[in-house]
């Protein structure tokens, strides 16, 4: 599907989408095509009682002047828009479309939308759009018979500016539709290795792209990444992926991510209902992917290090056992009392090794970590656990400003004396209580004091609210948030 930008003139024919605000007389090019239908436009608002009210919708059919359909946007005080309307509402405009089953459509503009240049708003609109229009489709024997969308061309006065700044949306996008794809594959296509092997083409955009195997990662010391992978067929592995957009020398900024790529929770297995939304949980890693495709497709000015940690959760003959204690890359030994509360264990080896090679300013991690974090949080807001104020503050605003919001969460020392135990030095569950809050404190003993933020995805990640800009399973959940941190406080 293509976005266009066009002069504001009126289609002669065609699917016309038109944004209306509440106002008492229609303007440019509304009032135009009113005019073209001798009116119609008018009247059915009158009949309809569309008064041009945020998130209210008129579909005319057939109005004349040409147009095979008019479909209007309420849009509201159009200075009160934020960018977040404005692709939610081109989100919203695309899925009218895509229902409508039409093959193009035009959407005229109108100027003063939110604090924003005219070409800014048209291109936040185009990039609504593309957020929303996506599928997975790569499993269906009969490709669907609709004719598909092909073309949706915004009318504004900017279009110049508007096709430039669209470029960087698009390049976020992207990265999100990656993400989604990763997700909604199935575990038996998508093991550590394949995973592994879908990251190397990233090299192309200029990304340096290293894939660890687990006589490397044996070498490191990352036994307890190594101790979860043990039971799968599947090797483990490790991918760091390094932009270099930045200052040379500057320490990069850090994303880590937990890449299960199927849990069945080991040995102590997981119950049968609901099982197979287990291939979900690599959303972390699949967000770091499609945020450093992101980064360099619009060839952020920042240097950034994307890190996962790919394994495979099965139960086995080889398989570690609850009671066993592994040795991590730190130097702490860890009790594995449950076989289920691996992410961590992933996680531990990969943060370890990413503060202790790289040096970064922070790091983030994302992880479906918990089940907990969506008894506290639901699926409106990620859980956020922090040992740095500003970094927490920074992810807080950027999540509102995307839409991919989250919570910040505690963490004390009376959390952490949870998790002590009495042969190693950690246990990796402390129990049912506080369960995301005691997974992250597993986390911060990892980090060796480097600022750092943890995000549990569990509940964003896969099968998340949907919303005007994603209906898909596999949401891309961070991949817009992170992109947001970075431009909005890291990059220049
Ligand atoms: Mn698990
Ligand atoms: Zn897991």
């Amino acid at each position: 599907m293509k976005i266009s930008f066009a002069a504001p003139a009126l289609p002669k024919s065609g699917l016309l989408i038109l944004l209306v605000p509440e106002a008492p007389e229609l303007e440019g090019l509304a009032a135009e095509a009113d005019g073209r239908t001798g009116g119609q436009i008018r009247r059915a608002m009158e009949a309809a009682g569309f008064t041009g009210r945020r998130d209210t919708t008129l579909d005319i059919v057939a109005p004349g002047g040409g147009f095979s359909r008019v479909v209007l946007f309420g849009i509201g005080q159009p200075a009160a828009l934020r960018a977040l309307d404005l692709e939610m509402l081109g989100g919203a405009i695309a899925g009218v479309v895509q229902a409508l089953k039409a093959e193009s459509a035009a959407i005229a503009t109108t100027p003063g939308m939110g604090a924003l240049a005219a070409g800014e708003s048209a291109a936040l609109i185009g990039s609504g759009v593309r957020l929303r229009v996506y599928s997975f489709t790569r499993y269906k024997s009969k490709k669907p018979e609709a004719r598909p969308l092909k073309e949706v061309s915004l009318l504004t006065a900017e279009a110049k500016p508007a096709r430039q700044r669209l470029l960087a949306h698009e390049a976020v996008a992207e990265g999100v539709h990656l993400a989604r794809d990763l997700v909604n594959e199935p575990p038996n296509h998508l093991h550590p290795v394949e995973f592994a092997e879908r990251m190397r083409p990233l090299a192309d955009l200029g990304l340096k792209v290293s894939v660890m195997t687990p006589a490397q990662m044996k070498k490191l010391g990352m036994n307890a990444l190594l101790g979860v992978a043990q039971g799968s067929s599947h090797e483990a592995r490790v991918v760091v992926m390094e932009w270099k957009g930045g200052k040379a020398g500057e320490a990069p900024l850090a994303f880590i991510g937990k890449g299960v790529t199927f849990d069945t929770g080991g040995i102590s297995i997981k119950p049968a209902a609901g099982m197979e939304d287990m291939k979900g949980d690599m959303g972390g890693a699949a967000c770091v992917a499609g945020l450093m495709m992101a980064l360099a497709r619009r060839k952020a000015k920042v240097n950034a290090i994307g890190a996962i940690g790919l394994v495979e959760n099965m139960p086995d003959g080889k398989a570690q056992r609850p009671g066993d204690t592994v040795p991590s890359m730190s130097g702490q030994t860890i009790a594995v009392l449950n076989t289920d509360a691996e992410g961590r264990l992933v996680l531990a080896d990969v943060l370890w090794y990413i503060q202790d090679r790289y040096k970064p300013r922070f790091m983030i991690d994302l992880a479906t970590l918990t089940g907990a974090i969506l008894v506290a949080l639901g699926k409106e807001h990620a859980g956020l656990f922090s040992n740095n104020d500003e970094l927490a503050q920074r992810l807080s605003d950027a999540g509102y400003a995307t839409g991919e919001k989250v919570w910040r969460m505690p963490l004390a020392p009376e959390y952490d004396r949870i998790i002590d135990h009495d042969v190693a030095d950690v246990k990796n569950t402390g129990g049912r209580h506080a369960g995301s809050i005691t997974a992250a404190q597993f986390l911060q003993r990892f980090v060796n004091n480097v600022p750092w933020a943890h995000l549990d995805v569990a509940g964003t990640a896969m099968d998340g609210a949907r919303n005007a800009i994603n209906q898909s399973w596999g949401s891309g959940w961070g991949v817009r948030l992170l992109d947001r941190l970075v431009s909005q406080y890291y990059e220049g």
